[in-house]
């Protein structure tokens, strides 16, 4: 009796366990010391940067929201600014590829160039996540593309076709190169995670992601009338913001790049239906981060203030369904890691 007693016990505190470390993998609220967890970000960054001769005040340590750990525990950190029931949403993603050097430049400079323009989030919401793969930007001197697992963030989201495809592809095409690996499994890395959650909990109506060194500006999303999923109307404005871009944007090229089992593009534009951008800064030479900032000023202010008429009619409906897959992954999540101690 005593020791079906202490078993008893025993399961529900380890359960009380599970869940505590589940919350604090993946719910913002239960990180506990962001603050710390930032400055010591921000101090690798200034490392890090250092060669580049940027200017350290756009790599603040405060104003930082953070929304989990990533495997080599530095925090996945995003801005946010205006009202968070206003219409008109984006969500701007930048460093997805960590030996993408510009790309970092532009996510933290845009942060404090609209902290400098507060106006812009006036009827506006905007959320920014300059630097979503921390652990590749910060290892070794060059950064590598993959996250810390070695796994390519750009072919780890859940995208229909995933399973069937994405690891033949990187046999086929990449002939197995580690630098596109899409992960054994998708949705396995924190920081695919992250842009899940983020497009789950603000419901961006656009997205702009930035890459480099391939110098163009690819659209996914919305492109052809599909009766029971998009009105005349969200077409034609996820088309306008199209062009609105690749005319804000002449130093780029337009290219229709083509989606990737496990994209970002092919996720959030093409499953989803949202319109989702992504634009190749011309090079990854830290020198030239400045400049390439200056060529999609401009345009990224013209992002923010397009307005989206409608949405996808099936989006509520996949948002609820992910968000409760994302909270059965931080259990998953947490079973694993109490299965490798
Ligand atoms: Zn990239």
């Amino acid at each position: 009796m005593k020791h079906i007693l202490i078993c008893i016990l025993f399961s529900f505190s380890s359960l009380g366990e599970l869940f505590a470390d589940a919350e604090k993998q993946l719910d913002p609220k239960k990180i506990e010391n962001k603050e710390t967890m930032v400055k010591d970000l921000m101090s690798k960054i200034h490392e890090r940067i250092s060669k580049y001769h940027w200017d350290y005040s756009l790599f603040p340590q405060s104003g930082w929201e953070v929304y989990a750990k990533t495997v080599d525990k530095n925090p996945l950190i995003y801005f946010k600014c205006g009202d968070p029931e206003a219409k008109n949403r984006s969500l701007i993603l930048s460093a997805v590829h960590g030996d993408e050097i510009t790309p970092v430049y532009y996510g933290f400079r845009l942060v404090e160039w609209i902290k400098a323009r507060p106006e812009i989030c006036e009827n506006n919401f905007v959320v920014i996540a300059p630097i979503v793969n921390p652990d590749g930007f910060l290892r070794y001197t060059t950064g590598t593309r993959t996250n810390y697992n070695k796994v390519d963030l750009n072919r780890n989201f859940s995208t229909p076709e995933w399973k069937a495809s994405a690891q033949h592809l990187w046999k086929s095409k990449y002939s197995g190169r580690r630098r596109y690996f899409p992960g054994e499994n998708p949705d396995s890395e924190p920081e695919t995670l992250f842009q899940k959650w983020l497009i789950y909990n603000f419901k961006p109506q656009k997205i702009l992601s930035v890459h480099a060194p391939l110098n163009f500006l690819d659209y996914d999303g919305p492109k052809e009338k599909i009766e029971q999923e998009f009105t005349d109307t969200y077409l034609d404005s996820c088309k306008d913001l199209k062009y609105t871009m690749m005319k804000a944007t002449p130093d780029l090229r337009y290219h229709a790049y083509g989606t990737f089992p496990g994209s970002l593009g092919n996720y959030a534009g093409k499953w989803l239906g949202i319109p989702t951008l992504t634009a190749e800064l011309p090079t990854t030479h830290g020198s030239r981060a400045g400049a390439y900032f200056g060529l999609l000023e401009k345009a990224t202010k013209k992002f923010i203030e397009f307005k989206i008429d409608g949405s996808p009619k099936s989006l509520d409906e996949k948002i609820a369904t992910g968000t409760k897959l994302l909270e059965a992954k931080a259990e998953e999540t947490t079973i694993n890691s109490r299965r490798h101690q």
